[in-house]
């Protein structure tokens, strides 16, 4: 007799047949063909059309150009040393003042460039599609740091419900949440909230950002942060002041570690050094 059950098992017996596997095997390379061919994905960076899906969003040159972020930097804050190339890690002078609640921050690259473009039209044009290709700079960063590797979960820096429904979505939720399936943490969005409207940090400067944030977070559900590692997720490190907040709401909740990641770093005086604009 012909039940659900055994139609089933020869549905099952049938697609694992060799000849079927190979068969669906090419069925998909056909299908990611005619993919690349009527949805050519493009390079981030310089839109070149010959690219794969599935592969880097970056086309080799671009990914190359990049200013990724290296040693020499500080172990804590991540902030690269550009002036002494060969010095080794060491702590900064702000981290030596204990500036900072999180236990340690990275970034992807220096922000400026087709980076810095593309970080705008998400955040501003509301370009949703550069996600992938900034989180897949973010897993990067992740990938090339231990520590990172450590945490439980990843937390985005979350909006104000003002400032999420003027633009829509949370930039740092979307990045958090393709770096959480690149990397398969899970993204806590419910753990922290920003309850109190803070002004736009851009033309602050670094005292007047900390009062700016100051109690502008608050940890919910302390019980899922008990004991637990974090990893807030932003799009851009500007001074800090934002990031620290967060970690300093989330370790009075009960987080032991906080580590924070972002797809760019500003490096004020190097960018106005170099007339870039951040
Ligand atoms: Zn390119
Ligand atoms: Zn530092």
């Amino acid at each position: 007799m012909l039940t659900i059950r055994n139609l089933a098992d020869r549905w099952e017996r049938c697609r694992s047949h060799p000849g079927a596997v190979r068969l669906l095997g090419d069925v998909r390379e056909v299908g990611a063909a005619l993919l690349d061919l009527f949805f050519p994905v493009r390079c981030a960076g310089c839109g070149d059309a010959g690219m794969r899906a599935g592969e880097s969003r970056w086309c080799q040159a671009c990914r190359e150009s990049l200013a990724w972020v290296g040693s020499p930097l500080c172990p804590c804050c991540g902030t690269p040393f550009l002036d002494s190339p060969a010095s080794p890690d060491h702590l900064c002078g702000d981290c030596l003042n204990g500036a900072f609640h999180f236990d340690s921050a990275r970034s992807a690259v220096l922000y400026g460039g087709v980076v810095r473009e593309r970080i705008h039209q998400l955040k501003f044009g509301g370009k949703l599609h550069w996600t992938p290709p900034l989180a897949e700079l973010l897993e990067r960063a992740w990938r090339s740091d231990a520590t990172q590797q450590s945490v439980d979960m990843i937390v985005p820096i979350p909006l104000h419900i003002r400032r999420l429904r003027q633009r829509g979505f949370n930039q740092s939720a979307l990045l958090a949440r393709e770096l959480g399936r690149r990397v398969e943490l899970p993204v806590r969005l419910s753990v922290l909230d920003r309850t109190r409207w803070t002004d736009p940090q851009t033309r602050l400067k670094r005292n007047a950002r900390l009062e700016n944030v100051k109690g502008a977070f608050e940890a919910l559900c302390p019980a899922r942060l008990e004991g637990r590692s974090v990893l807030l997720v932003d799009d851009v490190f500007t001074t800090g002041t934002t990031i620290s907040e967060c970690a300093r709401v989330l370790k009075k909740a009960g987080a032991a570690e906080v580590h924070a990641l972002t797809a760019a770093r500003v490096m004020a005086d190097f960018h106005m050094r170099k007339g870039l604009e951040f």
